[in-house]
């Protein structure tokens, strides 16, 4: 026997398959069985309830022991395929989600197949990744040396935005000394529409929840200005250090989107740091008809958006732009500029992880890469004037249809309305405008949300989907009315 050898050198194993002319085979089937899935997802529901089989079924113990590939996959087109989130549906606007593109798909078995690891190096997805980041800063009017990187969505984007404000604004070196250091407590300002991941964020820089402070929106759910004005001179006047303004370039509940103009001046003369959160709207900047909407986007210091959504990526993919790229990798980084990499080889690329928090970082690029290069970024610019038309269409339909009516203006593609049987209480009118809201995805029909504006609560439609067609948008009214008059029996 040699020595140290426990597994013998005939017994050695790999994950590759057997046969590569039955992988081969099995590999055409998903794909072709993948393309009848995307072309006929609009004969399927949106959404259906899953039957206890299949809740069973997820419940199985690990498996020990092998099974065919085959068996593996046909296990998959049974329990899996057919109960979907359903946002790669016509009629799936529910929160706000991007409907993914059949290219993407693939890009995402291609960067599997190729493997890299976006943590950093020399390498062609490292150049790509770089390559996408560029992008999407000429996307959104940011100079080409502002900094930024990929991530899982604008959760994290967000996250990393406002760490490097903290850092930059503190006053005292965070990273070294941590937030107790800070003599006066930090005050970021938002609207109060603001998205619940700010909040989140705060409390893991260590900074709290009350760190933010929420400031009122007008009548069309934008931040009061006045307001912001008044909030940030009490803090001064009582030891508060204020350090940024996150401004909203699209709300979730309603898509408003704040005076970016005027916030950047502000921020400016109370030299604050200007994060926008722009998961939403920030693309806006390349539809033709609506950018003008996010004029003053490109004066912040950072811009949160996010390619899964209004670029239609698979998920996930967020990106975070930052002007001052030295803040940037000051705020992550731990190697010091001149060990950044070898002067030849593998490791003479840049370290991509030194502008985030993951070390090894999947490769989400070439999924936005294939997209852009396919359909042009004019495309996806149409896509969005085309949405928010279809926004407007909607609103139009629901102000005719006595039955229905309006919670919030209509800014672009998210509309707030409800179902309104005459004189009810507001307790009545949510059951029943929730109850229209799990038939419809119950039938398969539309998958909606709610929400509640301003203390009104609403169905919420977000039309963040290529694949919406007017009529579509028809058959919700439709059967929103017969439904509503259903349940109210009217
Ligand atoms: C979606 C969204 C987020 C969070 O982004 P994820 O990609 O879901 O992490 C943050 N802010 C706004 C305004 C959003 O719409």
């Amino acid at each position: 026997m040699r020595p140290f050898a426990d597994v013998a050198a005939e017994m050695e194993e790999t994950l590759d398959p057997g046969d590569w002319d039955e992988m081969r085979a099995l590999s055409h089937r998903i794909v072709d069985d993948s393309i009848d899935y995307m072309r006929d997802i609009r004969r399927r529901p949106v959404w259906r309830e899953m039957p206890e089989e299949v809740r069973t079924f997820f419940q199985a113990p690990l498996p020990r022991k092998p099974a065919p590939t085959a068996e593996v996959y046909r296990q998959v087109t049974e329990k899996l395929m057919p109960y979907p989130m359903g946002n790669v549906h016509p009629r799936f606007w529910s929160w706000y989600m991007g409907s993914g593109n059949f290219t993407g798909a693939l890009a995402d078995f291609l960067a599997a197949v190729q493997g890299s690891n976006l943590g950093g190096g020399s390498h062609a997805a490292a150049l790509m990744d770089e390559q996408v980041v560029n992008w999407c800063k000429e996307m959104v009017g940011f100079p080409a040396s502002a900094s930024g990187t990929l991530l899982s969505g604008g959760s994290m984007a967000n996250l990393i935005g406002l760490t490097v404000a903290r850092n930059f604004k503190a006053g005292v070196d965070v990273r070294e000394e941590g937030v107790a250091a800070i003599s006066k407590p930090l005050r970021y300002y938002g609207s109060d529409q603001i998205h619940s991941c700010h909040r989140r964020a705060l409390e893991v820089l260590g900074l709290g929840n009350r760190a933010l402070r929420r400031i009122a929106t007008g009548e069309d759910l934008r931040i009061d200005l006045t307001a912001l004005r008044r909030a940030i001179a009490e803090d001064r006047a009582e030891s508060f250090r204020p350090v940024c303004i996150i401004a909203n370039a699209g709300t979730v509940n309603t898509g408003a989107i704040d005076d970016l103009e005027a916030l950047a001046r502000l921020a400016a003369e109370e030299d604050l740091w200007l994060h926008v959160d722009g998961c939403i709207g920030a693309l806006l900047a390349i539809a033709p008809r609506n950018a003008y909407r996010v004029c003053g986007l490109e004066h912040a210091d950072s811009v949160a958006l996010d390619p899964h959504k209004w670029l239609h990526a698979p998920f996930d993919v967020g990106c975070i732009l930052i002007r001052n790229a030295t803040a940037h990798r000051e705020s992550f980084a731990v190697t010091p500029e001149y060990l950044e990499s070898t002067p030849r080889g593998l490791a003479s690329g840049r370290w991509l992880y030194e502008y985030g928090l993951q070390t090894t970082r999947s490769f989400r690029a070439l999924k936005v890469w294939m997209a852009l290069k396919e359909h042009g970024v004019e495309a996806f610019g149409r896509l969005i004037d085309q949405n928010i038309a279809q926004a407007a269409f909607l609103t139009q339909l629901i102000v005719e249809e006595p039955f229905l009516e309006l919670v919030a203006p209509t800014s672009i593609n998210i509309v707030c309305f409800r179902f309104r049987p005459g004189a009810v209480s507001a307790e009545a009118l949510k059951a029943l405008n929730t109850e229209i809201m799990l038939r419809l995805q119950e039938q398969g029909t539309a998958a909606l949300s709610d929400t509640t504006v301003h203390g009104e609560h609403c169905l919420r439609v977000a039309i963040n989907n290529h694949r919406t067609r007017r009529d579509d948008l028809e058959l919700l009214i439709r059967e929103t009315v017969r439904l509503g008059r259903q349940i109210s029996g009217i």
